[in-house]
């Protein structure tokens, strides 16, 4: 168990080593700073700390501009493939900031918890149908679905769930805001967007 948590705290380490890297790349370039919040946020930090990471890899959404464009994409040298590391980074994020702390492990397998999930709540719903009607009626429905389950027992049962929900969610960004912090090294306003348009010469490899 400790040799999984210590390989799981390596593989985080690396993801994040490795979107500190790429926008180290792009902070020389900046090809990409209308695109989104990320690259304006980016600009603001010379240095990445762990925290930095988490809060650029929430930034983004995954639209996938920057890597159409970028220059040093696969197969550059460069590698940079800002959507993929952010995208690792955000699921680390997901599970580290969850509240309950334990339920956070539950993002690596949501696509197969979420299917679970339905379908057990589907044939519930129908088992309780069945249950409230004494058996299958099929006119029972008539005009309305509250018919078949009523407004109050919908929302007795939903509203628990809204309040959880709200609650987890809320703690969780909580946790996050926590960690956190407002950049510090601000690159010097005097810096032109043109002498800023690109890399360094080190970085001026061309395919
Ligand atoms: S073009 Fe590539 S290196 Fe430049 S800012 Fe965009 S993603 Fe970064
Ligand atoms: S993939 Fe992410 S970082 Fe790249 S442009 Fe879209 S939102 Fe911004």
């Amino acid at each position: 168990m400790q040799v999984l948590e210590r390989l799981t705290r390596e593989a985080v380490q690396l993801a994040e080593g490795e979107v500190a890297r790429q926008m180290q790349i792009c902070n020389a370039c900046r090809y990409c700073e209308g695109f989104c919040a990320v690259f304006p946020a980016m600009t603001r930090r010379l240095e990445f700390s762990a925290s930095d990471v988490h809060y650029l890899a929430n930034l983004c959404h995954n639209c996938g501009a920057c890597l159409h464009a970028c220059q040093y994409a696969p197969p550059h040298e460069f590698a940079v493939n800002i959507p993929q590391a952010m995208a690792r980074v955000r699921r680390h994020t997901y599970e580290r900031f969850a509240w309950p702390d334990g339920l956070g492990v539950l993002y690596w397998r949501n696509g197969l918890l979420v299917s679970m999930a339905l379908a057990l709540g589907i044939a519930l719903f129908l088992m309780l149908a069945i249950w409230l009607h004494d058996g299958y009626q099929p006119g029972v429905a008539g005009q309305s679905f509250y018919n078949v389950f009523p407004h109050g027992l919908m929302v007795s049962m939903f509203l628990p769930v809204f309040a959880w929900a709200v609650v987890a969610l809320g703690l969780g960004a909580l946790n996050f805001l926590r960690e956190v912090k407002p950049a510090t090294s601000a690159a010097p306003a005097s810096q032109s967007r043109s002498d800023r348009s690109s890399p360094p010469t080190s970085m001026r490899n061309t395919r």
